[in-house]
C-alpha cells in the first residue's frame, strides 16, 4: 500500500479549499473586471495557405487589470464556465467582436470572416438566440462573416437541441465551426446530423507534423473528410514554415499561428491588414 505521510490528508484538504479560494477570487474579480473595461479583445489574423491572402480574423479575450500581468484565457474562462458569468462574457465579446467588424468594414478594411468562441453553457443558454438576433439586427453587415466557433463537447448533451439552435444560427446567416476538432470524445457522427461550415484542426496534432508519420496521416485524413463534406479548415498553431510546407502539400485551405501573426490589439490590426 501507498505510504502516507502522517497529516497529509489535512494538507490536501487545505490545499482543496486553497483552490476553492483561488477560483471564488477570480470569478469575483473577473465580474469586476467585466464592469470596469479591464476586458479586451486581441484579433489573430488567419490567412490562406496557398498565398497568404488574409482571410478572416479570430477574436481571442484578454483580461488586462491596470497595473498588474495581463490574465490568459487559459486561466479565467474555465473559471467563468462553472457559472452563468461565461454567457455575460460571451455575450459582450460577441457585442464587442461585431461592433469592431462594423467599424472595420464602414472604414473599407476588409477582413474576410469573423470567428467568435462561444462556450457550450452560452450556446445552450435561453437567451443566446435571441441575442446573436438582436446584434445582427444592429450590425448587418456581419451577416455571412461571423462564424460561431464552438467545441464537440457541446453536442455531447442533446443532439437534437443542438441540431434546431444550429439550424437557427445557420438562419441568421452565421456559420459555424468545430474548434479543436479531434480533440473531443465524440465520433463523427454529429457531422452527419449537423450544419458544419467549418473545422479548426488543433495545434495538438499540428505541432508535430514534421516529426511523427502519425500525425502528419491523421490531418490528411482530416482534410479528405472536410474536403468530402465541404467543409473549410482553419489549421491552428502553425509556428514553423516547415510546417506550413507540409500543410501546403496536404493542400490544406488556411492556417493561423504565431509563423505569420499572433493574437493583437485592434489598432495593430488594422496596420498589420494595410497592403505595403
Ligand atoms: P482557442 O480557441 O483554441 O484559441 C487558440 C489559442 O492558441 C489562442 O490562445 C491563441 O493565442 C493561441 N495560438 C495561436 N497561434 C498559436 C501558435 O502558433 N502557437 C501557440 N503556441 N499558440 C497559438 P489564447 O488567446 O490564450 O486562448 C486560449 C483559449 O481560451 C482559446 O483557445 C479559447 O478556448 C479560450 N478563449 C479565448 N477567448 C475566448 C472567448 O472570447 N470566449 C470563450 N468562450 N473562450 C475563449
Ligand atoms: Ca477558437
Ligand atoms: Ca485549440
Ligand atoms: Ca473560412
Amino acid at each position: 500500500a501507498k505510504q502516507v505521510a502522517p497529516g497529509s490528508h489535512v494538507f490536501f484538504n487545505q490545499e482543496m479549499a486553497d483552490e476553492i479560494q483561488e477560483r471564488l477570487r477570480i470569478s469575483n474579480d473577473l465580474q469586476q473586471a467585466l464592469a470596469n473595461n479591464e476586458l479586451t479583445l486581441y484579433f489573430q489574423p488567419q490567412q490562406r495557405v496557398s498565398d497568404n491572402k488574409p482571410v478572416g480574423v479570430e477574436a481571442l479575450l484578454r483580461w488586462l487589470p491596470p497595473g498588474k500581468t495581463p490574465i490568459p484565457p487559459g486561466v479565467f474562462i474555465p473559471v467563468a464556465e462553472e457559472t452563468s458569468l461565461i454567457c455575460d462574457i460571451g455575450n459582450w465579446v460577441l457585442l464587442e467582436a461585431c461592433s469592431s467588424f462594423d467599424r472595420w468594414q464602414q472604414a473599407g478594411i476588409k477582413v474576410g470572416s469573423l470567428s467568435v468562441n462561444i462556450s457550450a453553457r452560452q450556446f445552450h443558454s435561453a437567451g443566446f438566440i435571441a441575442h446573436l438576433s438582436l446584434l445582427l439586427q444592429q450590425y448587418p453587415s456581419c451577416r455571412q462573416h461571423l462564424i460561431l466557433e464552438v467545441t464537440e463537447g457541446v453536442f455531447l448533451e442533446n443532439l437534437t437541441e443542438s441540431r434546431s439552435r444550429m439550424a437557427q444560427i445557420k438562419t441568421l446567416g452565421v456559420n459555424i465551426s468545430i474548434d479543436d476538432f479531434g480533440t473531443g470524445y465524440s465520433s463523427f457522427a454529429y457531422l452527419r446530423e449537423l450544419p458544419v461550415d467549418e473545422l479548426k484542426l488543433d495545434r495538438s496534432f499540428i505541432q508535430y507534423i514534421d516529426q511523427r508519420p502519425q500525425d502528419k496521416a491523421i490531418i490528411a485524413c482530416l482534410l479528405n473528410l472536410a474536403r468530402t463534406l465541404n467543409m473549410d479548415v482553419v489549421a491552428e498553431g502553425i509556428e514553423t514554415q516547415q510546417q506550413l510546407a507540409t500543410l501546403s502539400e496536404l493542400n490544406c485551405p488556411s492556417y493561423q499561428g504565431y509563423l505569420r501573426a499572433r493574437p493583437m490589439p485592434e489598432a495593430e490590426l488594422i496596420e498589420w491588414l494595410k497592403p505595403l
